[in-house]
């Protein structure tokens, strides 16, 4: 089953009368339960890509399927219920509220969602304790570590059980153990059937994913499968 569908894409920013292609007729196809990164120089065009991969921003021309909802026929309002309901968002600065812990960090998207009391707090426990931070649900984050603060936005990123997980450089500030350390993390959500998608500049990260897709000048140069995929 396709979670993500993308046909001929084009995003085209106008500054004026100067424009840029920054994707130029795009197909993607990631099925459920994939686990891909996405490489490519700088200004090749993953940012933009993954800015409408998470409904943050629109295609200028194309189709886009999120898990059967085409995203291109939806108003502000439905954007923001997919982007709450369907997209865990992880980030290379981790986002988190600063003054508030963990758990609270964690609940917040239930509470955007109308979840109930009790069951925000069974998730956000089941979600803290699934990244390996049960034991630290009221640090906030300047009392954790940066490769715990990241485990913390991937809590985040799954208590509302999303169709897709969309990381942008998520071990950009990290050091190498930490960094393997949210891999495993990954691996482990993608072996219990998530979907994920990450923005990575080294290779040794993006083969520990399944499947590599290259970008360049706001095209897909390269779709292959990575390393950790092969036996
Ligand atoms: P990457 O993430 O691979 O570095 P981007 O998607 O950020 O690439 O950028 C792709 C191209 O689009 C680049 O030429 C960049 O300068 C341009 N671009 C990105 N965002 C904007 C914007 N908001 N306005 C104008 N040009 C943009
Ligand atoms: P990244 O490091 O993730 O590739 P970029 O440096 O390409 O990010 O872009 C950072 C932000 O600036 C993005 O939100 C992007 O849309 C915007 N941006 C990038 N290039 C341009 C540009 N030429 N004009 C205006 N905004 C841009």
């Amino acid at each position: 089953i396709n979670m993500i569908k993308i046909e001929n894409l084009w995003k085209i920013y106008s500054n004026g009368n100067i424009k840029v292609e920054a994707l130029k007729g795009v197909d993607l196809k990631i099925e459920e339960g994939e686990f891909v990164s996405i490489m490519g120089p700088s200004g090749s065009g993953k940012s933009t890509m993954m800015n409408i991969l998470g409904c943050l921003d629109k295609p200028t021309k194309g189709k886009y399927e999120l898990d059967n909802a085409k995203i291109e026929e939806l108003n502000e309002l439905e954007l923001a219920k997919i982007r709450n309901k369907k997209i865990g968002f992880v980030f290379q600065s981790f986002n988190l509220l600063p003054r508030t812990s963990a758990y609270k960090n964690v609940e917040l998207p239930m509470l955007y969602a109308n979840v109930n009391f009790k069951e925000r707090h069974d998730r956000a426990l089941e979600a803290l304790k699934k990244v390996g931070l049960g034991d630290r649900i009221h640090h906030k984050p300047n009392e954790l570590s940066g490769g715990q603060k990241q485990r913390v936005a991937i809590a985040r990123a799954l208590v509302n059980s999303p169709a897709v997980i969309l990381a942008d450089e998520p071990t950009g500030n990290l050091d190498s153990k930490s960094s393997d350390e949210i891999m495993d993390i990954f691996k482990k959500l993608n072996e219990e059937g998530a979907t994920i998608v990450i923005v990575t500049h080294e290779p040794d990260i993006a083969q520990k994913t399944k499947r590599i897709v290259v970008f360049k000048d706001g095209e897909i140069v390269e779709d292959t499968k990575a390393l950790s995929s092969k036996p």
